[in-house]
């Protein structure tokens, strides 16, 4: 491989010097082009979700899911608001870029890198789901960000809209400039034991088979009367962030 690239690059470098080059604009027979490439691979699971009977105070729960599978502290991530309800981590569009780090620089690097892979790949969608995370398997780099073969992510929840249970789901995400081979193998390892914590939580019901809310993009605008959340989520019934009953007018 070395080898290839340095031959490769010394006939690149032997045209202009052995030549000059001519001064007519004329197209070569055959045109060498240099390829550039970049493979990113984000990848992630989630599980079924379980059924929390708990009100409001099952929000404090959610943290002692992940006890002794975090490899880093645990951090929760509450439901964007309406000012950030465009929000996404794609740098080419500005406006939206900007959202998604004035919501998120707060966090960690670890939970900004989970929750990349994790809105990438569709997994998380943070206009109804509270996200708790932690590095759960790898390593982070020395500025603290997980390398791609580290596995990141935690519990997420919602709730349903017609009984206003609490619903927890297992996910985790990895990914990056690299793939390894045994990182999926370790992801529904880790998955497993997610889930095993949610089904043991006291107020866990069991699984469901609760379809995950499809957040109306645009207007939301309904205003919770108990924290003053502005939920982006125009359908809810339930604050996303307090779980209390929204009053419509
Ligand atoms: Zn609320």
């Amino acid at each position: 491989m070395p080898l290839e690239f340095l031959k490769r690059k010394g006939n690149a470098d032997s045209a202009p010097t052995s030549a000059a080059p001519p001064s007519t604009a004329l197209l070569p027979e055959e045109v060498v082009a240099q390829d550039h490439l970049l493979k990113l691979y984000y990848a992630g699971k989630s599980s079924d979700g379980v059924r929390l009977k708990a009100g409001p105070a099952a929000i404090a729960e959610l943290p002692t899911m992940l006890v002794g599978l975090a490899h880093s502290e645990i951090e929760v991530v509450e439901p964007l608001p309406i000012e950030f309800s465009q929000a996404t981590p794609t740098i080419v569009s500005p406006s939206e870029a900007m959202q998604w780090l004035n919501a998120h620089h707060v966090h960690s690097p670890i939970t900004r890198h989970a929750l990349v892979v994790l809105e990438s790949i569709d997994a998380i969608d943070l206009a109804f789901d509270t996200f708790v995370c932690s590095l759960l398997d790898g390593e982070v780099d020395t500025s603290g960000y997980p390398e791609y073969s580290a596995v990141v992510g935690g519990v997420a929840s919602h709730w349903d809209e017609s009984t206003g249970d609490m619903i927890v789901r297992a996910v985790v995400g990895w990914g990056g400039k690299g793939v390894r081979g045994d990182t999926d193998r370790i992801g529904a390892r880790i998955l497993s034991g997610l889930l095993t914590n949610i089904l043991a939580n006291q107020y866990a019901l069991g699984l469901t088979a609760v379809e995950r809310p499809v957040p109306a993009g645009g207007r939301g605008g309904l205003v919770c009367a108990h924290c003053g959340f502005a939920s982006a989520h125009e359908r809810a019934f339930y604050c996303p962030k307090c779980g209390m009953r929204l009053l419509r007018g």
